[in-house]
């Protein structure tokens, strides 16, 4: 079974091929349905991306090893096993653990999204998906992924963040977390004892998307705070009632 997307190759030959394409973005489509992954393939190659394809867990892991993407796009249904439990895994490898992931799904319910948000997803697309939509998405995911955070050691309240290392300590105890976690925290630590709306949160955390809701802010702060649970730092994140969240070293 080929790798890559059939589309992919058909491009890829073509010499009409967009100048910079190789040096673009790959996006790793994992999704069963032929239909689907063709679509979503199409239109990925058709904004510049590189695509690589998986139908199942095991080419997926097979197309990780080969070729580490940028982004996974990743079906919730697959042969076997769930995107949940996909995710999951990649969350919790080194080699993984900061690769953005945006989950696909046919199930729109709102205790899914949050599910598929607990288990690392970065971001949640429901079937049938506008391809306006999810290439805004995947812009906004890879933006927010791109080297902004200035590379300078940041410390505050027994935390040490580093971003070119992108490492996060708790008296010198390292702190596992995902990519927006990261963003997050080092968002507030840079921002100390200032309250924060949810709106200005995904403003200055997630940029200027409109596609990303509220309630995922809340989502990717019960995130943090079970991470800096274990060095009981959770404490650091207040809530402020009505207004937002703080970071707060008093
Ligand atoms: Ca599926």
């Amino acid at each position: 079974m080929s790798h890559y997307c059939h589309k992919s190759l058909i491009l890829s030959e073509s010499p009409l091929k967009i100048e910079g394409v190789a040096l673009s973005a790959k996006i790793l489509i994992v999704e069963d349905e032929p239909a689907i992954q063709e679509l979503l393939c199409f239109n990925v190659l058709q904004a510049g991306f590189q695509a690589l394809c998986a139908a199942d867990a095991d080419s997926m892991w097979l197309q990780i090893q080969n070729n580490l993407p940028d982004l996974i796009l990743l079906d919730w249904m697959l042969p076997n096993t769930s995107g949940v439990i996909l995710a999951r895994q990649l969350r919790s490898q080194d080699a993984t653990r900061n690769i953005p992931i945006i989950m696909l799904t046919a199930r729109g319910e709102e205790r899914d999204k949050i599910m598929g948000l607990e288990a690392g997803a970065d971001d949640y697309i429901t079937k049938p998906f506008s391809p306006r939509e999810l290439l805004a998405r995947i812009r906004a995911i890879l933006r927010r992924h791109a080297p902004p955070i200035p590379d300078k050691m940041v410390s505050a309240g027994g935390l040490v963040l580093s971003p070119s290392s992108h490492r996060v300590t708790a008296h010198d105890k390292a702190i596992e977390l995902g990519p927006t976690e990261f963003r997050l925290l080092h968002f507030f630590m840079t921002h100390a004892e200032r309250v924060y709306s949810r709106t200005q949160l995904l403003d200055q955390v997630w940029g200027t998307q409109v596609f990303v809701e509220e309630r995922t802010v809340d989502v990717h702060i019960r995130r943090l705070r079970a991470a800096l649970e274990e060095a009981k730092m959770d404490g650091l994140i207040q809530t402020v009632r009505g207004s937002g969240y703080r970071f707060s070293v008093n």
